[in-house]
């Protein structure tokens, strides 16, 4: 009753749920997308190096400390392409959630439309509603999930001011193709609208290139790239983002930010210039790892008769449960926690249509191998 109209649609999270549930049933948790490993070492002994050098525990710069957004601009200006200006175009949040919410505040005014891409992570429309935008959706359909231009192109409109763009994609696995992003940019051009380019799986690729929105021909200038230390470094507890894009988006942005959350914690900051400095090494090592602990997971849930939707990047993998005789991914979930011990996540929560997403479940890979194989074990006692 107390909760904003605005709000109050949104109930609690579907990880928050999922997660009381795994914890209340001592389940293996294959729902909220966590490693079950300490986070990398070299990140965890700089942001420590930080805390004890005891002359770092005032605020920083609410962009960022300098020696962030320059290790940010080392990595990603070859990566975009160009040479990046940290001063005006990089900005420094707490994880990619405030990353997000500063674009969608700082960007879009009330009865301004935003496209939203179904299945999509729930922030996207909390953020739009919190923004006094309004949704448009489009849905992408197993088993390819791919971007339907037709589709695509009926859910723009003169209102359109941004659309919310996630490769490789939570929950699909997607890694989208040049060809579909080139698809959106045209739009982009059309209708005069920007793109939100959330990137945070962006180094879990299996065997595809990774395509950066903001690399696309007159793009740059329409594309916030967000991205953040969680998932590449395995610290999702950590919540260190960061934001890049054209001097006149990052000033939208933080216009927000600063009264967010002003700035993030400074030993986190510390850690991230050493995380944004690993060796190539480090990244390949990563994706081959978590190639592995996909091809594990999909082979055990195949044998027990899930039709796996195979990812091409993230740490997340789509299956259909029709063999189990299952109305719809709620009971279905809420039956493998309680007598597989086994938490998944109903991705009805990422879509706005209804009985969108109902007849599959999603899984997070992001565990040691013998975690998957029991996991595996276990559902296939049920
Ligand atoms: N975007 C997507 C697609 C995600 O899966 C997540 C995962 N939490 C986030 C954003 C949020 O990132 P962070 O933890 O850095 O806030
Ligand atoms: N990104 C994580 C997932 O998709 C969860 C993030 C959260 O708990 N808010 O599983």
């Amino acid at each position: 009753m107390a909760t904003s109209e605005r709000l109050e649609p949104f109930g609690v999270t579907i990880f928050t749920e999922m997660t009381a549930l795994a914890v209340e049933h001592d389940a293996i948790n294959l729902g909220q997308g966590f490693p079950n490993w300490s986070g990398a070492g070299f990140v965890k002994d700089a942001a420590a190096r930080s805390l004890e050098e005891g002359k770092h525990d005032q605020y920083p710069p609410s962009a960022g400390i300098p020696e962030l957004r320059g290790a940010i601009a080392r990595r990603y200006g070859p990566l975009l392409d160009r040479d990046l200006e940290p001063n005006i175009e990089i900005t420094v949040t707490s994880g990619c959630t405030e990353g997000l919410a500063a674009s969608f505040l700082g960007l879009i005014d009330p009865g301004d439309e935003v496209v939203l891409i179904e299945p999509f992570y729930d922030a996207y429309p909390a953020d739009v509603a919190l923004a006094g935008g309004v949704p448009r959706f489009v849905s992408m359909r197993p088993p390819e999930f791919r971007l339907d231009p037709d589709e695509l192109r009926a859910t723009f409109s003169e209102r359109t001011k941004a659309i919310v763009i996630n490769t490789p994609h939570n929950p699909t696995g997607r890694v989208f193709t040049r060809e579909e992003l080139q698809v959106v940019a045209d739009l982009c051009h059309e209708f005069d609208a920007i793109v939100i380019s959330d990137e945070v799986y962006e180094e879990m690729t299996y065997g595809r290139e990774h395509v950066r929105m903001a690399t696309l021909p007159g793009m740059w200038e329409r594309t916030i790239t967000l991205s953040s230390l969680g998932k590449t470094y395995s610290l999702t507890g950590w919540k260190l983002g960061w934001a890049i894009g054209p001097g006149e988006l990052t000033a939208a942005l933080r216009a927000a930010h600063q009264f967010l959350t002003f700035t993030t914690p400074t030993p986190v900051q510390h850690g991230g210039v050493a995380a944004l400095e690993a060796p190539e090494s480090f990244y390949e090592a990563l994706r081959a790892d978590y190639q592995s602990k996909r091809d594990v997971l999909a082979r055990g849930l195949s044998d027990v008769g899930f039709d796996v939707y195979l990812p091409e990047g993230t740490y997340f993998l789509m299956a259909g449960f029709e063999n189990f005789g299952f109305d719809d991914d709620r009971s279905f979930a809420h039956h493998l926690v309680r007598e597989a011990r086994v938490a998944v996540i109903p991705p009805s929560a990422f879509y706005a249509t209804p009985g969108g997403g109902s007849d599959l479940v999603r899984f997070a890979f992001c565990k040691d191998e013998e975690t998957l194989e029991q996991a595996v074990d276990r559902l296939r006692r049920i």
